[in-house]
């Protein structure tokens, strides 16, 4: 649930717009995506060519996609999964140079919220469903709700914080307009979601607007059965996977995207995932627990 209900409440009724409910409800095609994401770690057709230099982002998809069917051990061998890890760690490129990349992201996205409330790529330029959800997950990882401003902030009295220890910690919140950034993401939804304004419905959206709506514990207000409805037609009948539009090419981004989203949703055969780290819920608490990247920090 939201954390400042009355405030979502008004964004929603602000926001509702007549979906078009979607034509029939086919159903969600489990085994063949499993076999089309299988597919898509062992070879990618001839159109795939001038992808080659995305080999990575390739693997997780598809690597991510079978984790969130629930199928990753089952589907790729010890030693391949053995030899998976091998080739992500060799292509780390360590930094030279220190310093303190937080506060500078922290800057570059103030600088990228538009005068809308999207975040864009870069400054001065338009809103986008993509560089949003980068926006929204950084600020969640890094700072929380202390970068967003204090209109949305609502005392802590749970955790016991008086009124004193709240005007504090107003008075030293962010700069971000986040009630603005939640409405901008709810007006991208048409059945399924758009990544600007005025642009088609496409299904990576889904998971970049609904991924951010869901950070901003917001994901509640969406249209599930036309977003749903959007998403189980954009899949390849006969192939598996997911395209970006209805009777388009499946491909591995927007495969692994209609499964994320669908798993915002509930839909049975997926795993719950996590909108920040973009992974299983599973692997989230593996991270946490198992390895020595986030001991120090939690
Ligand atoms: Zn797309």
């Amino acid at each position: 649930m939201p954390s400042d209900q009355a405030s979502s409440t008004t964004v929603a009724d602000a926001t509702t717009m007549p979906h078009e409910a979607p034509k029939e409800q086919t159903k969600f095609e489990r085994e063949k995506h499993i076999q089309y994401l299988k597919r898509s770690l062992q070879m990618l057709p001839q159109p795939y060519t001038s992808m080659d230099t995305h080999r990575m982002t390739f693997g997780m998809f598809a690597l991510g996609g079978l984790e969130l069917l629930g199928v990753l051990e089952e589907s790729v061998s010890e030693a391949n999964r053995q030899a998976w890890i091998e080739w992500v760690y060799s292509q780390q490129r360590v930094p030279d140079s220190q310093g303190s990349p937080g506060m500078a992201a922290i800057r570059f996205i103030q600088e990228c919220q538009t005068y809308d409330h999207g975040f864009s790529q870069s400054p001065q330029q338009e809103s986008h469903g993509g560089s949003t959800y980068c926006a929204v997950a950084t600020l969640g990882l890094i700072g929380g709700e202390a970068l967003w401003d204090q209109k949305t902030m609502t005392r802590n009295v749970q955790d016991g914080e008086d009124e004193a220890a709240f005007e504090l910690r107003k008075s030293r919140a962010g700069f971000l307009d986040k009630e603005g950034t939640r409405k901008w993401c709810l007006q991208r939804q048409t059945t399924g979601f758009q990544g600007r304004i005025n642009k088609k419905t496409d299904t990576c959206y889904s998971f970049w607007i609904g991924a951010s709506l869901a950070i901003m514990d917001s994901f509640d207000l969406v249209d599930f059965d036309c977003n749903r409805g959007f998403l189980l037609e954009t899949q390849h009948k006969v192939f598996g996977g997911f395209g970006k539009w209805v009777d388009t090419y499946p491909d591995a981004l927007h495969s692994y995207m209609g499964i994320a989203s669908l798993s915002f949703m509930s839909e049975p055969g997926i795993l719950p995932l996590d909108p920040l780290l973009n992974i299983s819920k599973r692997m989230q608490e593996r991270i946490y627990t198992q390895t020595v990247f986030w001991k120090d920090s939690r």
